[in-house]
């Protein structure tokens, strides 16, 4: 049975960027529960990445509260910063940082450590994504699957509560796209972390997630399992 006590929970939440017409985001409910992997599905433009980075803390709502395992960390008068919400973020385009090898990227991520604390944190991230033989590799030295590994290792490393994927496969090819869905699956199994993953392949978000968010024109029209959205869509 799934856990019941909410990781994520958006309420109300409003965004409009400046000097645009229609607001990013309005009206938004959304409730990811401990240990859920939920898919965000929706067309391009519908606010899919403002709304992760509503939750990492990278954007402040104009209204409505954001909660992270039910402490309010957005709201009218409460603002806690990303690096103190316990939230990891992979990047669409993975913004590995170029000039960095492997495991200087994950090194990173990780706030401050003993030298040896750091030194075993890094060879633990490497083993878990499979990247111990490329660790000194630079970032154009690899694999488009090896580059999201990275940057999932680096998300990975202050052992944050949730983890946020924009549009991971989004750089593979369909092959790599089709294996990597599975290692991820696997990967945020084991490690039991709540997960949003944006996505506008329902394929894509049947063969990942619990559950299935369906976004439109910045507001969310239907939260269901992946069999619910497909046989009965809103849309
Ligand atoms: P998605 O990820 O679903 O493609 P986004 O959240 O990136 O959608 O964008 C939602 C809407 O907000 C789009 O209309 C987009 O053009 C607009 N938008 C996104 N970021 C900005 C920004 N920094 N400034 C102005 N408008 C933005
Ligand atoms: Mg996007």
């Amino acid at each position: 049975m799934r856990n019941t006590q909410p990781a994520i929970q958006l309420s109300g939440v409003w965004k409009h960027y400046p000097g645009t017409e229609d607001p990013a985001v309005r009206d938004l409910d959304l409730t990811v529960y401990r240990g859920e992997i939920l898919a965000l599905l929706g067309p391009s433009g519908c606010g899919k990445t403002t709304t992760l980075r509503l939750i990492a803390g990278f954007e402040r709502p104009e209204a409505g509260t954001v909660a992270l395992n039910g402490e309010v960390v957005a709201s009218e008068d409460r603002f806690v910063p990303p690096e103190r919400r316990g939230v990891g973020m992979v990047f669409q385009d993975y913004a590995l940082f170029p000039h960095l090898t492997v495991a200087e990227n994950i090194a990173f991520g990780l706030g401050r450590l003993t030298r040896s604390a750091r030194r075993e944190r890094i060879r633990d991230l490497l083993r878990l994504t499979g990247l111990e033989d490329v660790h000194d590799r630079y970032p154009h030295q690899l694999s488009g699957g090896q580059q999201q590994r990275v940057a999932i290792a680096r998300a990975l490393g202050p052992n944050p509560q949730v983890l946020l994927l924009d549009e991971p496969f989004s750089n593979l090819d369909t092959e790599l796209r089709l294996q990597m869905r599975v290692e991820l699956r696997r990967l945020l199994e084991q490690l039991g972390i709540t997960a949003v993953l944006v996505t506008h392949d329902q394929q894509e978000a049947m063969a990942i997630a619990d559950r299935m968010a369906v976004m439109l024109a910045g507001h969310i029209e239907q939260v269901d399992t992946p069999e619910k959205v497909y046989h009965y869509p809103v849309n």
